[in-house]
């Protein structure tokens, strides 16, 4: 796989059309990128074309922060974007396993569930909740401008069930208050179009938890350890959004870790 894999950054002219949502995309070869003309063949290394060659792409925003931005970067933006890049090409190497394990699979065919727990069959976002427990992605969705890191997930209300009370089964130990004033709609992450009856749960990352993973201790702990278990995030502030009956309302509560 190591010999069929290449990675790139996608052409800065084109960012636009992909939107500034995607950190990272894999494609099945080169063939398909939307973007192919961009490239010279010349501009691709040579590969072991025998096997399936799957093409992962790299956010521009990425390469524009570390050849523009970085000298300038407070250390917790430097974390953080580096964090980013660390997961984002881990993620689509998943996918990009996926095109070996099961080479030329049709793009409508759906990647495996990994475990019984995953809300989709995605093999990116299974590894990140194996490695991470949760999956990540900056606040203001940007990476040149990287913003404080948080967790999001969605909690479908049962049958019959209209809403949450302060204390919610899937957060043991979490009480939530709900917010008097809030910034509605400031908070960008927020789909306001989601189905109704969901909660959805965003939780801050500690920097002390980004730090962690570039502190050889905590590889070294890994690599003794029998089984491999992601370090908990610690104490963090938790913020929930409900939308039901029409009526959009703000929680929030301190997961004491
Ligand atoms: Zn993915």
């Amino acid at each position: 796989m190591a010999r069929s894999v290449t990675f790139h950054f996608v052409p800065p002219a084109y960012e636009p059309d992909i939107g500034a949502l995607v950190y990272g995309m894999t494609y099945q070869d080169r063939l398909y990128l939307p973007y192919r003309n961009f490239f010279n063949n010349s501009d691709w290394p040579s590969i072991d074309e025998s096997q399936v060659c799957p093409v992962i792409a790299l956010s521009t925003e990425f390469q524009e922060f570390f050849v523009r931005v970085w000298d300038t970067a407070t250390p917790s933006k430097r974390y953080r974007a580096s964090f980013m890049l660390a997961s984002t090409i881990v993620h689509e190497v998943a996918h990009a396993y996926y095109h070996h394990a099961r080479p030329w699979h049709s793009d409508d065919e759906l990647e495996p569930y990994h475990t019984l727990e995953d809300s989709k069959p995605e093999l990116g976002f299974s590894w990140e909740k194996w490695a991470f427990g949760v999956l990540i992605n900056p606040c203001n969705h940007s990476i040149t401008n990287i913003g404080a890191l948080a967790s999001c997930s969605e909690v479908r209300f049962q049958p019959g069930e209209e809403t949450r009370s302060s204390e919610c089964k899937e957060f043991p130990g979490v009480t939530f208050l709900p917010s008097q004033n809030w910034k509605g709609d400031q908070w960008s992450t927020v789909d306001f179009n989601r189905e109704n009856r969901t909660r959805l749960v965003f939780r801050a990352v500690p920097m002390r938890w980004v730090h962690e993973w570039f502190d050889k201790r905590c590889w070294a702990d890994a690599e003794t350890s029998e089984e491999y278990a992601p370090n908990p995030l610690g104490p963090t502030l938790m913020l929930n959004f409900e939308k039901a009956n029409g009526r959009l309302r703000c929680f929030y509560g301190v997961d004491a870790g």
